[in-house]
């Protein structure tokens, strides 16, 4: 996932040690504050449905829970790497302050690739994980959620192993559950969703209507797909998506200039974000390189896919007619691409307030768990509108106020609430 030239744990401590020393912190609270807290490395041995046994590597990483109880996804995914893990967690704590829910930040992930593995193989390395996890995580210490390719099943499974261990119903271990078992309505929707709410706060700021305008995604799975959904309810139209295709080892761009049917192509689309293109063919769409998503002539560009797309290498294919990114991905832009794209003015709305839909539905789950009582899905996705738009408003009256690039205004709130706690707490 992170490859050699940038390593997603060192971007995400440049941006923290950048942030930290303009607001002046003292040392220890830099230093406490730039690494994890606490981290697990451990093996999961599975039985395999041909009667073997393979071993996977799983990683949980607690980056800070001065807030409140550490909160973040787990992935699965063949190039995992510790490094992306670590900087995940850093911007779960960050995410979960900026958007002012009291949870701290945690990340977690299995080097293995769901793809290729059976349900029930599935299963037993969600059931292994937990078991090698039960006395570090919990309602109180640690919750998990899903991430990239995992989903509501696998967090049932991993709900019903920790359940089974300690003997009691705890709901509130881990979000993301499916409706009807304990997940809330408006999970599916709520990353994509808030991605979109802040979207549209940016475009008022800057007096463009949503109804005029066009964007370009770089993926198609959960969250892109929900983006595309209430952007285009919105009036806006989406003329570009990539994603990539396991098969062939690459990603595509597929592009039609009249917009495209979001529906019809959800339905040609796997589990996986993966659209079918021979069907997106017969539909009429052109199949272009990967990497075409990031050139094409539109308004706003929103990666959705993973971390590391928009580097040097490709940041100047960047449309002159583009005035707005949204990160909905995490850790989508490299560094030394930032630079270029704040010297070329673009308003950028960094990922850890684009994306902090999810956590703070997640928030909204355990509450809902906690108390037994589950909210109608208009009143779940209100309150998420509600936080979106204020966490944003604060972020860009603080930019606008000390003329600091959105990405650095979110870094200063979230960071002064977290030390502040740390202070607070007697821990620094
Ligand atoms: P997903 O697995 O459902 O979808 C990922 C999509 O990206 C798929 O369409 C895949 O084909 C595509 N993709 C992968 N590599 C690509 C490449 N090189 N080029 C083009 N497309 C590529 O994942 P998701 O849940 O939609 O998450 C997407 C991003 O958003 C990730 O960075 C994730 O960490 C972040 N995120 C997700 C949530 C959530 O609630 N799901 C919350 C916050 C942040």
């Amino acid at each position: 996932m992170s490859n050699t030239s940038y390593n997603p744990y060192e971007i995400a401590q440049q941006q923290f040690d950048t942030v930290a020393s303009k607001l002046g912190l003292d040392a220890a609270t830099c230093d406490f504050l730039r690494q994890p807290m606490r981290e697990y490395h451990f093996t999961i041995p599975v039985k395999m449905d041909d009667g073997t046994t393979k071993v996977f590597k799983g990683f949980r990483v607690q980056h800070n829970d001065a807030r409140g109880p550490a909160k973040g996804g787990i992935r699965f995914h063949p190039n995992e790497t510790i490094d992306t893990i670590r900087a995940l967690s850093l911007w779960m704590t960050w995410k979960c302050s900026v958007v002012d829910i009291p949870l701290g930040g945690a990340k977690g992930g299995i080097i293995c690739d769901p793809r290729v593995l059976s349900e029930r193989e599935q299963e037993r390395v969600c059931r292994g994980y937990v078991r090698q996890l039960v006395r570090n995580v919990g309602p109180n210490q640690d919750v998990p959620a899903p991430d990239v390719m995992t989903s509501g099943k696998h967090m049932l499974w991993m709900l019903d192993e920790y359940e089974t261990i300690t003997g009691g119903r705890y709901p509130g271990f881990i979000t993301g559950k499916p409706v009807g078992m304990g997940g809330s309505l408006g999970r599916t929707e709520a990353t994509g969703f808030g991605v979109v709410y802040v979207l549209r706060e940016a475009l008022k700021e800057l007096n463009i209507p949503v109804d005029t305008t066009s964007a370009s995604f770089q993926g198609f799975g959960n969250v892109a797909q929900y983006a595309v959904r209430l952007y285009q309810q919105l009036g806006g139209k989406v003329v570009a998506i990539s994603c990539w295709d396991n098969t062939d080892k690459t990603a595509y761009t597929f592009r039609n200039s009249d917009g495209l049917d979001v529906d019809k192509l959800v339905a040609i689309t796997d589990a996986y974000g993966t659209i079918d293109k021979e069907q997106a063919k017969a539909l009429g769409y052109e199949i272009l390189p990967g990497d075409a998503w990031i050139e094409q002539d539109v308004d706003i560009l929103i990666p959705a896919a993973m971390e590391n797309q928009i580097t040097i290498e490709n940041v100047n294919k960047i449309s002159k007619q583009v005035k707005v990114i949204a990160e909905a991905a995490n850790g989508p832009t490299t560094p030394d691409a930032d630079k270029v794209i704040t010297e070329r003015d673009i308003f950028l709305i960094p990922d850890f307030l684009s994306n902090a839909g999810g956590v703070t539905c997640s928030y909204f789950e355990q509450v809902q768990c906690n108390q037994n009582y589950y909210w109608e899905k208009d009143e779940v996705l209100e309150k998420l509108d509600t936080k979106m738009t204020a966490a944003f408003k604060a972020v860009y009256e603080l930019s606008k106020n000390e003329n600091l690039r959105m990405r650095d205004a979110a870094y200063v709130i979230a960071i002064k609430r977290v030390a502040d706690t740390v202070k607070k707490r007697g821990w620094i």
